[in-house]
């Protein structure tokens, strides 16, 4: 394939050289010549040497990845099937491991191609494509999994918009299909999947050491506030490390049957939990006016999310969900403050931590933190990839 040759602003080209693997459009000189997503890119600095090569594929901040910085290797399906291949291998304890079916086998630029996001999920790969540009490479990718490994089916998630609509159709790819709800397995816990339903299949698996330590270390005989609940796989964990109770609560309807289902596939009596469909900030009013207090109280919410009456930001508003939470916190109860957003580091995040015990009068101690697991390869050059921050504070 023929590469186009782009110029980067000088200003970008120290952090670009040193590894940074993102191109950014305000990097990019002569952005004209960007005229087909999935073209192959030579990039250069103003005085015409190389810095690497990549795509054009159109994602929130970044025009493209690049992918290689050596100017003689090809950008074809002999590199897709090494780069997937070494993935692959480097999670060799997962695929071997009895009680975890789900993990990530890709992760985007920590495993070396920027827009690109594998799954696996007890046999079955779900492949998530950002751009249009990282699709155009699609069958050789696809291909780089079917020609040397294993499987069962492959799905396909397209998580970039379509003549300006977010399409989720075409779901099923090549192999067998699946029957859904598929049963995986982290760490024993076992999970409904819908491989074919939307983006979200029924689990996010960056939270499996957390779920873990929930269940071995922070539920027995506890009473547990789980908000921002989706399918209540924290809920779950903890009624399975011995919790005494689980409230769940999430707005969207169906977390209801969701969470139900979810507690169903562990022999977990549903009916002894709550599940509660409301907005998290009016339950807090709610369990603030009944005096309600729990021992453990985890936090997960969306980085940015509208409701009806309320827009959250977590980079604004993570400050005042710890003040609602730490109201509602017995005394030596636990918070795990858990955040996905990339818009602010650990140090920020612990920031926010501060102010509100700050502001409530309240004292803590920070028992433990959380970053992505070993699944979800970063590289210290994108510090954005590594989104997930996760704090278990002790209300003192
Ligand atoms: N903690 C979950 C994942 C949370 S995803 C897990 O471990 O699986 C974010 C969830 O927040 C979504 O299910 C969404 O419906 C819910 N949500 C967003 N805004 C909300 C609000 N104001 N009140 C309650 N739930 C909300």
């Amino acid at each position: 394939m023929s590469e186009t040759t782009i110029r980067i602003h000088s200003k970008f080209v120290n952090k670009m050289k040193s590894g940074s693997p993102i191109i950014l459009k305000d990097a990019i000189l002569n952005i004209r010549d960007l005229h087909r997503e999935g073209m192959l890119l030579r990039l250069v600095d103003e005085r015409g040497q190389f810095i690497g090569k990549g795509y054009y594929g159109k994602q929130n901040k970044g025009y493209g990845w690049i992918l290689t910085r050596k100017e003689n290797e090809s950008i074809n399906g002999v590199f897709f099937q090494q780069k997937i291949k070494k993935a692959i291998e480097n999670r060799k304890s997962f695929f071997e491991n009895e009680d975890t079916t789900a993990f990530r086998v890709f992760n985007g630029e920590g495993d070396g191609i920027g827009g690109l996001i594998i799954d696996y999920f007890d046999g079955f790969y779900v492949f998530h494509w950002y751009s249009e540009g990282i699709y155009q490479f699609k069958e050789e990718i696809i291909d780089a999994i079917t020609s040397q490994f294993s499987y069962k089916g492959i799905y396909q998630k397209k998580r970039f918009a379509q003549d300006g609509k977010y399409v989720e159709e075409d779901d099923f790819v090549t192999g067998e299909r699946g029957e859904f709800p598929l049963i995986v397995k982290e760490n024993g816990i076992h999970f409904a999947v819908y491989l074919n339903d939307g983006a979200m299949v029924g689990v996010f698996l960056d939270q499996r050491d957390v779920r873990k330590a929930i269940r071995d270390r922070y539920a027995e005989g506890k009473t547990v506030l789980n908000t921002f609940s989706y399918t209540g796989a924290f809920s779950v964990a903890a009624a399975l490390g011995g919790a005494t109770k689980t409230t769940s609560v999430d707005l969207a309807n169906r977390s209801k049957s969701k969470t139900i289902e979810q507690f169903s596939m562990n022999e977990i009596d549903y009916e002894a939990q709550d599940i509660i469909v409301e907005d998290v900030f009016r339950y807090f009013k709610y369990a603030v006016k009944k005096n309600l207090s729990f021992d453990l109280v985890i936090l997960d919410p969306p980085s940015f999310a509208r409701s009806k009456k309320v827009t959250f930001s977590a980079a604004k508003d993570y400050t005042n969900l710890l003040k609602q939470a730490i109201a509602i916190t017995s005394d030596d109860g636990v918070i795990v403050a858990s955040t996905n957003s990339a818009a602010f580091d650990m140090k920020k995040f612990k920031g926010f931590i501060h102010t509100a015990f700050q502001e409530t009068n309240e004292k803590y101690e920070i028992l433990e933190e959380y970053g992505l697991p070993e699944d979800f390869k970063t590289i210290k050059e994108f510090p954005e990839g590594d989104y997930l921050k996760v704090v278990f504070i002790k209300k003192r």
